[in-house]
């Protein structure tokens, strides 16, 4: 069965076709740009490693998932005959609110409840309802399924999810804790204790996904109980643009000495801050270490800040939960950055992390172990892969309910 994965962003959808038999496959990939805009184009790649692009018109979403369906049917490039071979649309999307502690097949009720999360969402959400109603269209008959960044999270307790401020913000705002990352965190955890053949409902287990963006999560018997992220994605760890945690008295100092005003402070915290901030050279993990080597004092304070911070985190998990079986590092860093993650977990041990330096350099984009046999907790580096996600959640909700 094919499902096809969205990505709507307010100017970009990026899709994959993936083939949900019994071992997934990913069929054919590729990305939309500059809809709206003069020009826009399609970047199209198959599982035949053949590549396609074209520039084109694409007034609106509608367009730009007709140009997606072509591609995925041409003759040379695309990968299947007909479009009757979709059998299912996953859309990953960024912000449930409360409402959504799962993935919902896609009606009328659910469109709205999405719509009413935009103010928390205003970037995303539009643009993933542009895309459902796109594919509504174009495929009507094809069931489309939404998947939510902040669902896995709605489990947490209202004493993690609330923020000190005056309790009737939350009731008029929905201001808390919403956490991000969700799919990512549910499925590196749920994936660790499948190969540890362990289960997934009788462990803490806490799970760093360190990107660009990067969140760490505290899992106690298969709930999400405390998350990095908050009210947006700028709370937390330390990022390659975004702050994480900030004294917010600073930024109120920082907005007056710089005169900012409020979408300027917006535009600050979330792009000009984080290791590029720091560094004041490079968001990207492999260029700061790079320049560590080279003996950058800089890129040495920005690395040691960013375990440091990490560490904080894997440290108050750990407390909250009353002790961990299990670290899970994902993400683009958490995947392949043996210098970051030495920095962060070789120094465990009142914890009863043995971490085993070995396993663990070279290591990269691997579903491994990198604990010694006898450390007490466990540390796994998992590949993750959040489209997967989406297209099994797809094929469970429209089909196997
Ligand atoms: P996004 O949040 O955009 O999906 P990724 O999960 O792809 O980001 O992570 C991007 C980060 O991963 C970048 O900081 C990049 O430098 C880092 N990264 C990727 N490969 C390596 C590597 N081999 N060593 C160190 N860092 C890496």
């Amino acid at each position: 069965m094919n499902v096809l994965v969205l990505n709507c962003g307010s100017s970009s959808i990026k899709y994959q076709l993936l083939e949900m038999g019994s071992e997934p496959e990913l069929k054919a990939k590729g990305l939309v740009e500059r809809i709206g805009l003069k020009i826009g184009c399609l970047a199209h790649k198959n599982d035949r490693n053949q590549k396609y692009e074209t520039e084109t018109e694409v007034p609106n979403h509608t367009v730009g998932i007709k140009l997606v369906l072509e591609a995925l049917t041409d003759k040379d490039h695309g990968v299947i005959e007909s479009l009757n071979e979709i059998k299912g649309v996953g859309h990953r999307v960024a912000h449930g609110g409360e409402y959504f502690t799962k993935s919902v097949l896609i009606n009328d009720d659910v469109i709205s409840k999405i719509e009413n999360c935009c103010d928390l969402a205003p970037l995303h959400n539009p643009a993933h309802l542009l895309g459902m109603r796109a594919i509504t269209d174009v495929l009507p008959e094809v069931p489309q399924v939404a998947v939510f960044d902040t669902s896995f999270h709605q489990t947490m307790p209202a004493s993690s999810y609330m923020y000190p401020i005056p309790y009737s913000l939350y009731e008029q705002y929905k201001i808390r804790r919403y956490g991000f990352h969700g799919t990512s965190h549910r499925f590196v955890a749920e994936k660790a204790c499948d190969i540890l053949g362990w289960n997934f409902e009788e462990k803490n287990i806490i799970t760093c996904h360190l990107g660009n963006g990067a969140s760490i999560t505290a899992i106690k018997n298969g709930n999400s109980i405390d998350t990095s992220m908050g009210f947006t994605p700028v709370e937390g760890v330390m990022m390659g643009t975004r702050t994480g945690d900030l004294d917010l008295g600073a930024l109120l100092f920082i907005m007056e000495k710089e005169k900012m005003s409020i979408s300027d402070a917006n535009s600050f915290i979330n792009k000009k801050c984080g290791t590029a901030g720091v560094s004041e050279n490079s968001s990207d993990m492999r260029d700061l270490q790079e320049d560590a080597e080279k003996g950058s004092e800089r890129a040495k304070l920005t690395l040691d800040m960013y375990a440091h911070r990490v560490k904080k985190y894997i440290g108050s998990y750990a407390a909250v939960m009353n002790g961990v079986d299990l670290i899970v590092m994902t993400g683009g860093i958490g995947e392949n950055s043996d210098v970051m993650r030495k920095m962060i977990l070789s120094d465990m041990n009142y914890l009863g992390v043995e971490f085993d330096d070995a396993k663990n350099t070279d290591l990269r984009g691997e579903d491994a172990t990198i604990s010694k046999p006898n450390s007490k907790v466990k540390v796994m580096t998992i590949t993750t892969d959040e489209e997967l996600v989406i297209a099994m959640d797809t094929v469970k909700v429209a089909f196997r309910n």
